[in-house]
């Protein structure tokens, strides 16, 4: 089968042959239907060698649809056929938070060595997929494969990152977003289906900011030196009560920690590499909580998929081949995709 690999550290991904993997006793093959790029993936790929955690080559694609084309002994959970997303954090299954879906908490699974697809084991970049366990599969029950694709971290991990701040964003409160890609966009309209909040989005493209008026944001701001004052300016003076960064760099960290109130989440999604000073004199309101969350819980991502079937979320998304895949990250990269890259193989 045909499979994008990234195969060694510092060149772009290839299209490659490789086998089509067979479901061992537990396990599930699907025929994969539609898998999101990621910046994620730019981030893992700008790795150096010597920090590089995982095997190569490395089928990418941690975002996952598919319908079940083979099953392993003893799989009785699902059939054949059936529509699902693939659920990716993988945890060990058997301790607390697993037991409560929460597997992107597992304490087990790094020491386990269980990775996610696509990071650090065969992604969803290929024909087929191999997953682990029914467990990992989340029915479609309808929602568009090219939809939900992206919905399984995009939708998932601005969700999960939400919730935690659902008790501040009520009426009269002020969301702010920055960063309106894959997640960002997504975001956005979380905001607006989950929150009678205000949905301030900043971003440094205009392309992007045009996409977040449409999909919801009431504000729109170029993300730039003067974003934080506008911010206060717009809450009279008080701030967001809710800064949720999905670029994370030293710049936006700057602008969250100037434009969140008292008592205010910060919540750092991207992987940007910058720091939050947290502390006195650290640059933060009294009171503040911040949070680095990661992905999201399997019941989370049912919710998610919930709110695309009621029409409450929609992925904005630009189709691919296989063979455009090593295309489609070098205008990732570039900063050239709006919405979500969607692969269908
Ligand atoms: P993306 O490339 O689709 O979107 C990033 C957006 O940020 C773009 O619209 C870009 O124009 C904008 N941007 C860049 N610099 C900016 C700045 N200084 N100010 C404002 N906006 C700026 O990326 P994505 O796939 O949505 O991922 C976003 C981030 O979230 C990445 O860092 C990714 O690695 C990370 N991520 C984290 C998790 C997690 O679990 N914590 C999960 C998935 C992705
Ligand atoms: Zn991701």
């Amino acid at each position: 089968m045909r499979a994008v690999q990234y195969l060694r550290v510092g060149h772009a991904p290839e299209l490659v042959e490789v086998p089509v993997p067979e479901p061992g006793p537990g396990q599930v093959l699907l025929k994969v239907t539609a898998a999101g790029l990621c910046h994620s993936d730019i981030a893992v790929m700008g790795w150096p060698e010597e920090a590089f955690p995982y095997a190569l080559p490395m089928t990418l694609g941690h975002e996952g649809v598919g319908t079940v084309a083979a099953l392993g002994a003893g799989v009785t959970e699902v059939t054949e056929g059936e529509a699902v997303a693939v659920y990716g954090p993988w945890g060990c299954g058997r301790c607390h938070p697993c037991a409560e879906g929460r597997e992107n908490c597992c304490p087990h699974a790094a020491g386990l060595g269980i990775v996610p697809p696509g990071l650090g084991r065969p992604g969803a970049l290929a024909e087929y997929l191999l997953v682990d366990s029914p467990r990992h599969l989340v029915p479609l029950h309808g929602v568009d494969p090219v939809q939900a694709a992206p919905l399984t971290d995009a939708g998932l991990t601005p969700y999960h990152a939400i919730r935690r701040s659902l008790p501040k964003l009520r009426p009269g409160s002020t969301a702010v977003v920055i960063g309106v890609g894959g997640l960002g966009h997504l975001a956005v309209q979380l905001l607006r289906a989950l929150t009678p909040t205000r949905v301030v989005a900043l971003d440094t493209s205009e392309d992007k900011l045009q996409l977040a008026g449409k999909v919801g944001a009431h504000e729109t701001l170029l993300s730039d030196g003067e974003a934080s004052a506008r911010i206060r300016q717009l809450t009279g003076g008080i701030g967001a009560e809710v800064v949720l960064d999905f670029v994370g760099a030293e710049a936006t960290l700057a602008i969250a920690a100037a434009s969140v109130a008292v008592a205010g989440d910060v919540t750092v999604v991207g992987l940007g590499g910058g720091t939050l000073p947290v502390g006195f004199g650290g640059g933060l309101p009294f009171e503040v909580s911040a949070a680095f969350p990661y992905w999201g819980s399997r019941t989370e991502l049912m919710e998610v998929l919930g709110l695309a079937r009621q029409g409450l979320v929609s992925s904005h998304v630009e189709t691919f081949t296989l063979e455009q895949a090593p295309e489609a990250y070098a205008r990732l990269h570039a900063g050239d995709i709006t919405g979500r890259a969607v692969v269908l193989p």
